[in-house]
């Protein structure tokens, strides 16, 4: 069974058509980065696959027991949340907030697991800093480790590495490569850099306000689609 399946999906704001015929699926263990220009409606499907917007027609399908609070999620950066005031440990904790269910306090387990995570980040020693003190490259793993937190199955990730440096930039590609094949954690990654993305991703979904591709990283790399978005360049 898929552990994600869009078919036949469109999104809309105020009945204005901005997404249309998205179709793809997913097993568990595969690495999906989706690509496309600014407002080719990346982020619309984004919040489509995290329940946050529902498809005008069509329709978004977890399986493998799934449910969309249970994604591990890494959103966009903005200045506000790179100056949020917790520590290290706080952030990634917060990952568990929707498995406590009618706890209102974090247990063992949670706290276990946040241990877990912040090692499999390598960031254990900062885990008492302020987050706002950390660099973008270690404010990035602490947001990884927070969504690992959440998920056990589906991490979702919203341009991971904007703003990285380049070192910063392929510690952070070998971490979420390094989770998606040992923890077989399949990945929806959203991306800009597309040469990246074909070195990492199993398959490719690129949007230009409807799927203009889906298919796996080789296939597209032979498309006359990836020649012309790079502009001539061979991949
Ligand atoms: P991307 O993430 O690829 O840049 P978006 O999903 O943000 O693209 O946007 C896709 C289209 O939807 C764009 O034309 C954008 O202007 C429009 N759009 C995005 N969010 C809204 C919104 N809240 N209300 C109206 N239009 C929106």
């Amino acid at each position: 069974m898929a552990i994600l399946e869009c078919t036949g999906a469109r999104f809309a704001y105020d009945g204005v058509s901005v997404l249309e015929d998205v179709n793809f699926r997913l097993e568990q263990g595969d690495y999906l980065c989706v690509v496309g220009e600014n407002g080719s409606g990346k982020s619309t499907l984004v919040k489509g696959l995290l329940g946050l917007k529902q498809p005008d027609a069509g329709r978004i399908v977890y399986g493998e027991g799934l449910k969309s609070t249970q994604i591990g999620y890494l959103p966009q950066q903005t200045g506000i949340q790179r100056d949020f005031p917790a520590s290290v440990y706080e952030v990634v904790l917060s990952g568990c907030l929707n498995s406590l269910g009618r706890r209102l306090r974090y247990g063992p387990a949670e706290r276990a697991l946040a241990e877990r995570n912040l090692e499999r980040m390598g960031i254990e020693e900062l885990r008492n800093k302020s987050y706002q003190a950390l660099s973008g490259g270690q404010q990035q793993r602490v947001l990884l480790a927070r969504a690992l937190c959440a998920t056990k199955k589906l991490l979702l990730l919203d341009e991971p590495v904007t703003g990285l440096d380049p070192i910063a930039t392929g510690e952070m590609y070998n971490l979420i490569k390094l989770v998606n094949l040992c923890d077989n954690i399949t990945v929806v990654m959203v991306s800009h850099d597309i040469h990246e993305a074909v070195r990492y991703a199993t398959h490719i979904l690129h949007l230009g306000h409807r799927q203009l591709f889906f298919g796996t990283a080789a296939e597209y790399r032979e498309s006359s689609l990836a020649r012309r978005f790079l502009g001539g360049n061979r991949l």
